[in-house]
């Protein structure tokens, strides 16, 4: 178990643990304020790669929080670290929406290339199946094959839309590959990348989540956690489940209150 007490670096999952649809959940300014006050870092931690920091600030600052794209950290921005780290070709087949593709044009990919050396998954609700049947090729012909995240679904008002995992999977029905690396939650990867980034240890970090599978999962790699229940999990979600929190609270006021 981690002292969550200690950790210096709160990841916080946006939906169902700041906010829930166009609701702002208890105490979630004054989780901020507190941080703010005591000397941690926060920073917003989303595997949506769909959307680029500047629609999660704003989305943010229309809840009243004052945040800049600095204290945002996705999915895409861990898989170009990852790239980089790795050493991957700067010609690449990415699969994702304009806002992704400008985020890896700007670090200096070339996003659609002639003869790309590898692929890339984002979370493209922009996808075509021109896009699908050029993606199925690049993987059928063996190129390095990386997704930005796992999820199946995503949570929207009234429902759900169909996430990039079923599109992984709509690929491995096609050509028989996953991918060769996923890198948002629960991988650690993205634990790792986030405090690499905001220079803490990576024990001196704690994901906030309302789900176990993606937020808790995380603290597999050896970050802290804690649960709110004030998303999708409920007590007997928990009860059932062999994702073991750090921490369980109902909301972040909760949380702030054992800071
Ligand atoms: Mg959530």
């Amino acid at each position: 178990m981690v002292d969550i007490t200690a950790a210096r670096l709160f990841l916080l999952d946006m939906d169902g643990t700041f906010y829930l649809g166009d609701t702002l959940l208890p105490g979630a300014l004054e989780f901020l304020a507190l941080c703010r006050r005591t000397g941690r870092r926060f920073a917003f931690l989303t595997n949506n790669s769909s959307r680029g920091k500047a629609d999660y600030v704003a989305r943010l600052r229309g809840f009243g929080a004052d945040v800049g794209e600095d204290d945002i950290f996705t999915s895409a921005d861990a898989t170009l670290l990852y790239l980089a780290e790795n050493h991957f070709s700067r010609d690449l087949l990415l699969i994702g929406t304009p806002s992704l593709e400008r985020q890896f044009t700007e670090s200096g990919y070339v996003v659609h290339a002639k003869e790309p050396r590898a692929v890339v998954l984002g979370f493209d609700t922009t996808l075509t199946y021109e896009k699908l049947c050029a993606l199925c090729n690049a993987v059928r012909a063996g190129l390095p094959y990386i997704a930005t995240h796992p999820d199946l679904n995503c949570p929207v008002a009234g429902g759900f839309i169909p996430d990039i995992g079923a599109v992984i999977a709509f690929v491995e029905a096609s050509t028989g590959r996953r991918p060769d690396a996923v890198i948002g939650k629960p991988n650690g990867y993205i634990a790792r990348a986030a405090a690499a980034k905001y220079g803490v240890p990576l024990d001196a970090l704690c994901m906030v989540g309302d789900r176990l599978y993606t937020d808790i999962a995380l603290g597999a790699c050896g970050c802290g956690t804690a649960l709110v229940l004030c998303g999708e999990t409920t007590r007997a979600d928990l009860a059932g489940s062999g994702i073991r929190p750090d921490v369980v609270c109902e909301n972040l006021a909760e949380l702030a209150a054992l800071l």
